[in-house]
């Protein structure tokens, strides 16, 4: 049974393989595409076990959750907050992360400003767009985003550095496209009108991260592909 037996390995190079072909079509170097292990509802066996293949950064949604799994991880890794922030959440955020990719609100940039003083450090955040306009995802609006990023200019312990986005969830990957696109257009107007670089695109996940690439992306934050189906119960 061994030979049909999948395992972490053989899932990560099935990635890697997608990663290579759909930077091959988009003529983008593989190099400048962060895969973000997303480990969330994963037990610190099985982050260390991606570590052991090689991953180096790991994307995590609930505080609470990476708060008690980080201490048992190796401790060379660097960690990513990819859910929806709560500001009284900042601290430990601040504490566990080195990037938080889902800022929606002038509120948790302050949460996050005055926590990074308090702990004497700084992180780096990318704002999150509802480029859909669903209603239940998180995320400005494309209309809220100018003033968002000029909010931003006011903290000096909190770098922006670019979008991230969660398109609406569909069976065919290319019905992601026009809202990656999207992103990047608001990426491409928001750094001319503002100056400031905004280098990174956080978008694409394990069903449609070929064409977050060829729209862009410089971090894919991939789940399921990497560690396999979540169980049922768990939290998202
Ligand atoms: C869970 C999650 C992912 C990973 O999703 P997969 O489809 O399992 O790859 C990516 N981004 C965010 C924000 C998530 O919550």
């Amino acid at each position: 049974m061994a030979d049909t037996e999948e395992t972490f390995a053989t899932r990560l190079a099935a990635v890697q393989a997608r990663m290579q072909r759909a930077c091959a079509r988009a003529g983008r170097d593989v190099g400048e595409v962060l895969l973000l292990a997303v480990s969330k509802n994963m037990s610190p066996e099985r982050v260390r076990e991606a570590a052991d293949a090689g991953l180096t950064s790991f994307g995590e949604s609930r505080v609470q959750e990476a708060r008690q799994k980080i201490p048992l991880c190796p401790a060379r890794l660097s960690w990513h907050f990819v859910g929806h922030l709560q500001t009284n959440k900042a601290r430990d955020a601040v504490e566990l992360f080195e990037m938080i990719h889902s800022v929606d609100s002038e509120r948790v940039l302050d949460a996050l400003e005055r926590a990074c003083e308090a702990a004497g450090r700084s992180i780096r955040a990318c704002l999150e767009v509802n480029v859909s306009g669903e209603s239940s995802k998180y995320g400005v609006s494309p209309e809220q985003l100018p003033a968002l990023l000029s909010a931003a200019d006011r903290f000096f312990r909190v770098t922006v550095v670019g979008l991230m986005t969660i398109p609406p969830l569909r069976p065919d990957p290319e019905e992601a496209r026009p809202f990656f696109r999207r992103l990047r257009e608001l990426r491409d107007r928001a750094a001319a009108e503002t100056g400031r670089p905004l280098p990174e695109l956080s978008m694409g996940m394990s069903g449609d991260f070929e064409v977050a690439i060829e729209e862009g992306t410089t971090c894919i934050r991939v789940g399921t592909a990497l560690f396999g189906a979540r169980k049922v119960a768990a939290h998202g």
